[in-house]
């Protein structure tokens, strides 16, 4: 799960890392009440930033300075308007702004080959990991965290000095430690700072002092882990997640959306797979992996059977259960609730074996159900279906 940015910054706030100041606005009038207060705070001028799940937000204009509260309400009302790949802003992050001497690049992701934390570096931050990863490989350094002990003094050190922070270095290595520490806290599985920046302060005297801030903040969480941390499970934003993923998840359904129009409606992952598998085989091309779970009862199914049609790719659905736990019968009345709801005529196969397959035979036969014994026959007949659909499409 991604956090937006305002979270990720709690997170690392909450781990004592240095973000400076910031408030979130859904209106430019916010905006520009909240610039009103960091330039009254000496200022010089604001920063406004697109709260949206993606990365770029700065080459894409959704991040913007001001130098008063009018031009900041105008930002507003322009990055509050605008989509960002596909993505309509709501909410901007408005902050004071920074004087950046330098920026860099810190982050921490899990390196599974090593089986431990990664924590990357660069002096070239600003710029997409990435790109720079891509054309200077060498720009890049990278520390393992020990599994246990998390990041070693010594091994912030050797970040500090090896990114030029050699006269930040206190600051340099508390941050790096506290983003390992911000990764296991709260079971991310990425936490990046981007750009984590040199920032020059003038006191009203006149002097300067430099120091380093986290200026950009992006955190992801293990979705596994998302049981054992309500208060992250709570800032998960149902706004910018698929319609289809929120449903499905409500459900307690495992469903992933594909390419193809072969609608699939499978109890038990490995059926799901080897069903996805037999209609490749079959010439056709599956529309989603969808796993019922086991002891399915019959709103489950029609919940499945809504999320499948859901997909206007779809033209032809496989329905292929294992009766286990689950009970055939069960399924075959979920069918026929499932169609009588449904909007959208799409042709179906139903194959279901095992526990009452004879019940759900006799019920699905009832209702004028095309079945199937067979797996191999329904995955034929119904890339046969989708084919007959398409072409009179
Ligand atoms: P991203 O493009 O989505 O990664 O958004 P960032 O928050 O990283 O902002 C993109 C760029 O805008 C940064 O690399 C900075 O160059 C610039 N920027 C962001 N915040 C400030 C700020 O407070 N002051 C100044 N001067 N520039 C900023
Ligand atoms: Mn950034």
């Amino acid at each position: 799960m991604k956090l937006q940015e305002f979270h990720a910054r709690q997170l690392l706030r909450a781990s004592g890392l240095p973000v400076p100041a910031w408030s979130v606005a859904t209106t430019p009038h916010e905006v520009g009440e909240a610039a009103v207060g960091y330039l009254a705070g000496g200022a010089e001028r604001v920063v406004v930033k697109a709260q949206v799940l993606v990365g770029g937000r700065g080459k894409a204009g959704g991040v913007k300075l001001a130098a008063n509260p009018e031009e900041a309400a105008a930002i507003g009302r322009a990055i509050l308007g605008m989509e960002i790949r596909g993505i309509r802003v709501r909410r901007v992050l408005v902050a004071p702004a920074a004087d950046i001497v330098h920026e860099y690049y810190l982050g921490a992701v899990i390196d599974r080959a090593a089986r431990r934390i990664l924590l990357m570096g660069s002096a070239a931050g600003g710029v997409e990991i990435e790109e720079v990863a891509r054309t200077d490989p060498a720009a890049v350094v990278r520390v393992h965290a020990h599994p246990h002990l998390g990041l070693l003094g010594y091994q912030a050190r050797q970040m500090a000095f090896a990114l030029g922070l050699g006269a930040h270095l206190a600051e340099a290595v508390a941050i790096a430690r506290g983003l390992v520490a911000t990764m296991v806290a709260n079971d991310a599985d990425l936490v990046e700072v981007n750009p984590l920046a040199i920032v020059r302060e003038r006191a009203s005297d006149g002097t300067e002092t430099l120091s380093l801030q986290c200026l950009d903040a992006k955190v992801t969480i293990d979705d596994s882990a998302l049981p054992r941390h309500p208060e992250l499970e709570a800032m998960r934003d149902l706004d910018e997640e698929d319609p289809a993923d929120v449903e499905a998840r409500a459900a307690d359904l495992s469903f992933i959306k594909l390419e193809g129009t072969i609608g699939c409606m499978v109890n038990g992952a490995g059926l799901a797979m080897t069903t996805m598998d037999l209609v490749k085989r079959a010439g056709g091309a599956p529309a989603n992996f969808l796993d019922i779970g086991g002891g399915a009862r019959s709103d489950k199914v029609a919940t499945a059977m809504r999320l499948i049609l859901s997909d206007a790719n779809v033209r032809a659905i496989l329905v292929n259960i294992f009766g286990g736990i689950t009970r055939g019968d069960e399924v075959a009345r979920g069918l026929i609730e499932a169609r009588a709801q449904q909007e959208r005529d799409v042709p179906m196969v139903v194959r279901i074996v095992g526990t009452n397959a004879a019940e759900a035979a006799t019920i699905l036969e009832a209702a004028a159900f095309e079945t199937a014994t067979s797996l191999d026959d329904a995955a034929a007949r119904a890339v046969a279906a989708a084919e007959r659909a398409g072409a009179a499409a």
